[in-house]
């Protein structure tokens, strides 16, 4: 295949199964959750190909139900850490010269097996290590990487194609380097899909990686890097990693070689990162690559000409779905004083009916959130809630942590826009509202687009499109993915590039070529068929 100009297959976006009572895809992922309810896994790192042991093991439990164990985890030393850099580097010439179109065809393949065989492994282990229900799996942990590995190969060939002009007796080319180094892959523990594109996006590139999952969703993690095997990527491309920050960011990051950090977690641990990069910048090799997609305040604003069932839809699986713990989620809402009766009635008897508890019953909407620490988070937010002066809990405002790690959906109205439940990320499932008047449409907006340091999704209900354009004007800057009539959450691969700026990230757009532009090195070529042979120009010549 070597003269061959490919044209790779036309992406579409995976479909998402239903898990209807009766359908297949139900029955063989109910056998999947049982399996790995009944058995305990043993997760190791993976470092240039090989599995390894470290015996420092920690556990690995379910969300909703604490006391059963998943299984156990060997975490990193730092020994391994410095395996893991000299693998990635040893990989990388292999793997840069390895052709494009043979690095394609491993992510697709990638993208076939999960589509098939490995996606009831994948959406059990999710559901049960980061208690998420049967359709939240499907759309993470199956649909969503599905599209990232399908898509992101047809950007690379996109920006691959993308030369320069030329002009006569000259070739112009533009060759897409990947980095001179490794890239230090940071995952978070709520998208199972993220954990394997922040990974697998700067290796489609050519790069080689270390890959840290977040602790609480090791499980899923495991399974993605088996994943990657199958589909027969070369040792050292991808290292897995898991274990604590503490033991791994000084040396990553503290290495010549060290030319790329993808991650998304919360603000403040990007902005540690930053700074400790900056603070290592003579030493590097070349000027790292720093793209972090971090926290979010997302709102949903409406208009009194906003259709009522559809906002109230939007605020509650915008706000409770995953327990609230997707960045996009709805934690702010901006509503209109003459919508607001009927659309509190409506609100909290839909909320009443939402069923919470163990993710393997399907008949629960929500589950548990992530942990404990971020449950004692959670749990503080809905007292001060209950002791401040200025918000009332409507719905909700309970937790309790005897079994699983359960908050059930709280509403808050508050009276001051500038409430540290408006403006603060809880990251849980908890909606704070504030009532304006009608006819302070504008001012509002204005301190929506103020009122949080975020920037990464946000939402206008609205039939009057006046309003639409309004309020799309003001929140220009307060929102990286911008939804009309529709709930900020739910971004889709190819449809709606992923990212925010101001607090919530660098805004890279996951899920575009965007994001594959910032792995890799262009090196501009020019090639001269007829080089001059004389020095001096006609201009010198004798009059
Ligand atoms: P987190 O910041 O606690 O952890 C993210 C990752 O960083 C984990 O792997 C964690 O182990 C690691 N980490 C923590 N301290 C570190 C350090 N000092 N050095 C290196 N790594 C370190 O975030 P989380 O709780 O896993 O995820 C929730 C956060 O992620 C929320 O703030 C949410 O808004 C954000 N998020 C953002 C997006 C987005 O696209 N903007 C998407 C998903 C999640």
């Amino acid at each position: 295949m070597t003269n061959a100009i490919c044209r790779l297959p036309e992406p579409t976006n995976e479909p998402v199964l239903e898990y209807r009572p009766g359908s297949p895809e139900r029955a063989d992922l109910k056998l999947n959750i049982a399996d790995m309810s009944s058995t305990e896994v043993e997760v190791p790192a993976v470092i240039g190909g090989k599995k390894v042991y470290s015996g420092d093991c920690k556990e690995i439990r379910m969300p909703h139900k604490h006391s059963r164990r998943l299984g156990l985890y060997h975490s990193v030393r730092q020994e391994d850490v410095g395996d893991a850099i000299a693998a990635a580097m040893g990989a990388k010439e292999e793997w840069a010269r390895t052709p494009w179109e043979e690095r394609a065809a491993i992510f697709l393949r990638a993208a076939e097996i999960l589509a098939g065989r490995y996606r009831q492994i994948l959406n059990a282990s999710t559901m049960l290590g980061q208690s998420k229900t049967a359709h939240q799996a499907e759309v993470d942990s199956a649909c969503e990487l599905i599209d990232f590995f399908r898509f992101n190969v047809c950007f690379m060939e996109q920006i691959y194609r993308d030369q320069p002009r030329s002009s006569t007796g000259i070739w112009n080319r533009l060759e897409h380097r990947p980095l001179e180094g490794f890239v230090f892959a940071v995952t978070p523990f709520n998208f199972t899909s993220i954990a394997g594109n922040l990974p697998s996006a700067p290796a489609i590139m050519g790069n080689t990686v270390l890959w840290k999952p977040a602790r609480s969703a090791v499980f899923s993690a495991h399974i993605i890097m088996e994943l990657f095997q199958e589909a027969g990527l070369p040792p050292g491309v991808i290292n897995l990693l898991p274990g604590s920050p503490a033991v791994m960011t000084d040396r990553v990051v503290g290495d010549p070689n060290f030319a790329g950090i993808h991650f998304t977690g919360s603000t403040g641990v990007f902005q540690s990162l930053w700074k400790q990069i900056g603070q290592n910048i003579a030493n590097y090799r070349t000027y790292p690559r720093l793209v972090g997609e971090t926290g979010g305040k997302d709102f949903v604003f409406a208009h009194c000409s906003a259709d009522l069932e559809e906002l109230a839809t939007a605020l509650i699986r915008g706000a409770f779905e995953y327990q609230g713990q997707k960045c996009s989620a709805a934690s702010r809402a901006y509503l209109p004083a003459s919508l607001w009766r009927q659309l509190k009635e409506l609100l909290v008897a839909q909320i009443a009916q939402i069923r919470m508890g163990d993710v393997a019953d399907f008949r629960n909407f929500m589950g548990a959130v992530i942990d404990e620490k971020a449950f004692d988070k959670i749990a503080a937010y809905i007292d001060f809630g209950h002791e401040s002066a200025t918000a009332e809990i409507l719905s909700g405002g309970k937790y309790d942590k005897s079994e699983g790690y359960f908050i059930p959906p709280t509403l808050v109205q508050v009276t001051d826009p500038a409430h540290k439940l408006m403006v603060e990320e809880i990251f849980g499932p908890i909606l704070t509202v504030y009532v304006y008047p009608d006819d302070k449409f504008q001012e509002t907006l204005d301190i929506c687009d103020q009122g949080s340091p975020y920037a990464l999704t946000g939402a206008v209900f609205a039939r009057d499109r006046r309003a639409v354009i309004q309020a799309a004007n003001s929140l220009r800057n307060a929102a990286g993915n911008f939804y009309v009539n529709d709930k900020p959450t739910g971004a889709v691969v190819g449809q709606q590039p992923f990212g925010g700026a101001r607090a919530s990230g660098t805004n890279d757009k996951a899920g575009s070529y965007l994001n594959l532009l910032r792995w890799v090195s262009p090196q501009s070529i020019k090639e001269t068929f007829c080089p001059p042979r004389k020095f001096d120009y006609p201009f010198m010549a004798e009059e």
